[in-house]
């Protein structure tokens, strides 16, 4: 019979840390700290198992689950030796989410659960403390109504406040038992009005009610936004688990923290953390008041402070990772609640990576696998360009607060998540300002340039969230005066309205007035180590995307080994190293497209060459001993006329051409399905002429660097190609041309012409193409296209749809970001084994976008590719990617019995 709950205390525990699929990052920590013998209340987990039967059978429970649920109540009461409601001495418990992936604060808790008008009196009584036992209760029945009934927070946290008031309390602190009795009452007499229904007393039915809030809120709103941003998919749902609740709020000899066993901001090997004196865990995370560092504690509670730091070296030991801890200290006994492998900056994880490698904590490979592809992006973090004069700096400081996330970001004050969106939308760069961020702010923080909280420390809401993406943000301004309802903020009497500029410092935590230039800095030590491990690990070869000397150059700083991509039609609009020559160039190829006759068109294509040939010797340049592959025209030619009167007449004029004859030529060429019409190498076979000076031109200019002492490797590629006669044509005529010049020239030059697969039908035939073809590369942009029938250009509008778990979630990501493995894959591995069966030496390499995501290169790696080509800023991911593509190679096969 399937098991759905199981079971921790008392040392031992039926789960165990690998189970985090089954039972959550929560369930599977608290298993494995009970385990290896950590002070853990004792609890038991109802598994992720459970959760994904409930949503795919019309939310109704397993139905052995009520039986195994009260079995595991009985044994948790054995264990503590006290009982769920128990007038004398009862059991309270927490009801908690977790699932396999941390998603802080995004699902639902609830504490205290078992206090009802009997129990709480047992309470008082065996902790001698009324007030403590009522306020127990008041936040108990409160986290009931609003999470499991889904009342309004606002309504009852009125009537808190109102209760204050009323009895002349300005803290929660000084509120009398008395106090949190009436508001017991209001509030249950509140949750009739609305319900309809009495407050549940018996516990069992509380426990109930707050499993099903639990998985409920797998599906909230919040969480599915956030698994979105995140890219999670492929999850059971969430595990609860339900535990003995310990308190840190008995008095000044309690208290609850957070703390990582290295700095999560620098990975440096230092313990790192908040502790709240008499508070419950909710408060830290809720960044509600400011806590006090780790530090302090070692001061304040000397003995729990040295348990602690056993607890950090033996659980950074056993799992070999940074563990973000949450404890409580309830009257000076330490009890862990949570570990977790704990999120950190990019720097960090770079630096924590390395370092333990060094340690001998985990191998190289382990290193390397503990870089994720965002991790690389985030490294190239902006900050406030130092040229900006520190006495102009100082003056434009707003306010301080903690820093809490590095980098900088510079935006528009923007007070709401929801304006925050819209704002961004209409193409504006927001900071978000908050009091502090609720997991409902998740969609605004992730479109946010930096987010700016008043209150909460390093591990409150924001900076958890903010942190895991790498996101400057600044918490704790603590002198930030937030007025929402007039849209403004104000400190030291300095005051900034919605709309204006902000720039953020997250390294030093400053806020300034206006907007500061920002730069990137240089890269931390550890990732040229990292870079360096990876480099020797990979098979996979890294190109790069590039049209332009400037940009082969940055990718060759990047890491590039190689051009797998030149898009030859953008030098046709752009002189990137003379601007001023932009102009000429549009009119040369535009003069060739209007020309009626192969003469004229011929005359427009000499001017062209000269520009052609320039670039190409730059880029050659830039990648002296590498490989650079470039494409011939591929767009269809309506892209490069102008379609409005005044353009038109202009061009007219400039040719001398009659304005009719533009129109009339322009309007030849439109198409109604352009993407599917008129390009890539089709145009050469209509115009041989366009492919002969194209030819000449990177022929020309490889003999031009050879002659100058630079390794030239051209390789001459047709896109688009459907047919072997088609590529006959076109490969017999890059070549006789190509043969003339070098033979000309008298230099020794080696060139290569292939294909791009684009198209179904070309990787179909590969076999018949590679008899001809000495290499191919997967064009997956118009591949995914093609096979999929999604236009490129328009499915953005409908696509999100196909990828959204809530609509109808058909594929885990978008195809044009992340290669479709089952549909296109199935092509492009095809593609290679047909090519290479008929040219065993045939290089394949891809240059669609994919060879710019981490999952896809590693696709690539698999079907045996030699390169992947990514644009420059990608290249670091598409290497990282290739090295721990070849360890999870050999991780898989060690695994193989
Ligand atoms: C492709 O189709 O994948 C490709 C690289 O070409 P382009 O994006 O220029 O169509
Ligand atoms: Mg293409």
């Amino acid at each position: 019979m399937k098991k759905w709950v199981y079971f921790f205390g008392g040392g031992k525990s039926e789960g165990g840390g690998e189970w985090r699929d089954l039972l959550g990052g929560k369930g599977a920590g608290l298993a494995e700290m009970t385990k290896i013998g950590l002070p853990v209340p004792a609890g038991f987990t109802i598994s992720t198992e459970a959760c994904d039967y409930f949503y795919k059978n019309g939310k109704k429970y397993p139905a052995a689950l009520k039986k195994e649920v009260a079995t595991h109540v009985a044994r948790l009461e054995r264990v503590t030796r006290k009982k769920l409601g128990d007038p004398k001495n009862p059991l309270l418990v927490s009801v908690r989410s977790g699932s396999a992936r941390s998603m802080p604060g995004m699902m639902e808790t609830i504490l205290n659960l078992g206090l009802n008008d009997r129990s709480v009196e047992g309470l008082a009584a065996t902790t001698k403390n009324d007030r403590f036992a009522y306020d127990a209760y008041r936040r108990f029945v409160q986290m009931y109504c609003t999470v499991v009934m889904e009342m309004s927070k606002e309504d009852l946290e009125h009537r808190l406040r109102a209760m204050k008031a009323r009895l002349g309390f300005k803290e929660d602190t000084a509120v009398p038992a008395s106090g949190w009795k009436e508001l017991v009452a209001e509030y249950k007499k509140l949750f009739q009005q609305k319900t309809g229904g009495t407050f549940p007393e018996h516990p069992m039915d509380q426990l109930w009610g707050a499993i099903g809030a639990v998985f409920g809120s797998w599906m909230a709103e919040k969480a599915v936004t956030y698994r979105r941003v995140e890219k999670i998919t492929g999850l059971l749902g969430t595990a609860v688990n339900v535990v003995q609740m310990v308190f840190g709020n008995t008095g000044d000899n309690s208290g609850t923290g957070v703390c990582f066993t290295r700095d999560p901001s620098s990975g440096e090997k230092i313990f790192y953390g908040d502790y709240l004196v008499n508070a419950q865990g909710e408060d830290v995370v809720a960044g509600i008041r400011t806590p006090m560092p780790l530090s302090e504690m070692k001061k304040a509670m000397p003995k729990v402070y040295g348990q602690l730091e056993k607890v950090r070296v033996k659980l950074e030991r056993h799992y070999r990772d940074m563990q973000d801890m949450e404890f409580t200290v309830e009257d000076g006994k330490l009890y862990m609640l949570q570990t977790r492998t704990g999120k950190r900056t990019p720097a960090a994880a770079f630096r924590i990576a390395v370092d333990m490698a060094d340690e001998k904590l985990i191998t190289k490979d382990e290193a390397l696998q503990r870089i994720k592809p965002e991790d690389i992006e985030r490294l190239f973090y902006p900050v406030i360009d130092s040229k900006v004069d520190k006495k102009s700096l100082q003056s434009r400081v707003l306010t301080t607060g903690i820093n809490a996330v590095p980098g900088a970001a510079v935006g528009k004050v923007i007070f709401s998540a929801r304006e925050a969106e819209e704002w961004t939308e209409r193409g504006e760069k927001v900071i978000l300002v908050r009091r502090e961020t609720s997991p409902e702010d998740v969609g605004g923080m992730a479109v946010a340039q930096g987010i700016l909280t008043a209150t909460g420390g390093k591990t409150s809401h924001a900076a958890v969230v903010a942190r895991g993406w790498g996101k400057c943000c600044i918490v704790g301004a603590e002198k930030l005066d937030i007025d929402y309802a007039n849209q403004k903020m104000s400190a030291g009497g300095k005051v900034v309205k919605q709309g204006e500029w902000i720039t953020l410092d997250g390294g030093e935590g400053v806020v300034y007035a206006g907007d500061m230039p920002l730069v990137t800095p240089e890269l931390p030590k550890a990732y040229a180590t990292i870079m360096k491990w990876a480099d020797e690990t990979r098979r996979l070869g890294v190109r790069t995307n590039a049209d332009t000397p400037q940009d082969a150059r940055k990718a060759r700083e990047f890491g590039a080994e190689g051009i797998g991509l030149v898009r030859t039609e953008h030098m046709f609009f752009t002189d990137f190293e003379q601007p001023e020559k932009s102009h000429e160039r549009q009119r040369a190829i535009q003069e060739m497209i209007l020309a009626d006759n192969k003469e004229a068109r011929v005359r427009a294509l000499d001017k062209l060459l000269p520009f052609q040939r320039r670039d190409f010797v730059g880029i050659f340049q830039a990648m002296d001993g590498f490989p650079v592959t470039i494409r011939l025209i591929d767009p269809p030619l309506h892209e490069f006329v102008p379609h409005e009167r005044p353009k038109q007449e202009e061009l007219a004029r400039d040719l001398g051409i009659d304005v009719e004859t533009v129109a009339r030529r322009v309007e030849q060429l439109h198409e109604a399905n352009p993407m599917l019409g008129h390009r890539g190498c089709r145009l050469a076979i209509t115009y041989p002429e366009i492919l002969e000076m194209q030819v000449r031109a990177i022929i020309e200019a490889a003999i031009e660097c050879t002659k100058a002492g630079i390794k030239v490797i051209p390789e001459i590629m047709h896109p688009l190609t459907l047919d072997r006669k088609e590529y006959m044509i076109l490969d017999h005529a890059s070549r006789r041309i190509a043969d003339d010049l070098i033979k000309k020239s008298g230099v020794k030059l080696h060139y290569l012409v292939g294909t791009m697969i684009e198209l179904p039908r070309a990787a179909l035939l590969a076999g018949e193409i590679a008899e001809l073809a000495e290499f191919f590369s997967f064009g997956t942009n118009d591949l995914t296209q093609t096979t999929m029938g999604l236009s490129r250009d328009d499915a953005g509008r409908f696509l999100p749809d196909y990828v959204d778990e809530k609509k109808a979630g058909i594929f885990a990501a978008d195809p044009f970001q992340t290669l479709d493995e089952k549909g296109v894959g199935f092509l492009v591995q095809w593609g290679i084994e047909h090519g290479r069966k008929t040219r065993p030496k045939l290089e394949v390499g891809i240059c669609g976008e994919h060879g710019g995501d981490a999952d896809s290169v590693k696709f690539c790696h698999k079907v045996k590719m030699d390169y992947v080509s990514a644009s420059p800023f990608r290249v670091p991911i598409s290497r990282l990617a290739a090295a721990q593509a070849v360890v999870e190679e050999k991780l898989a096969k060690r695994k193989r019995p």
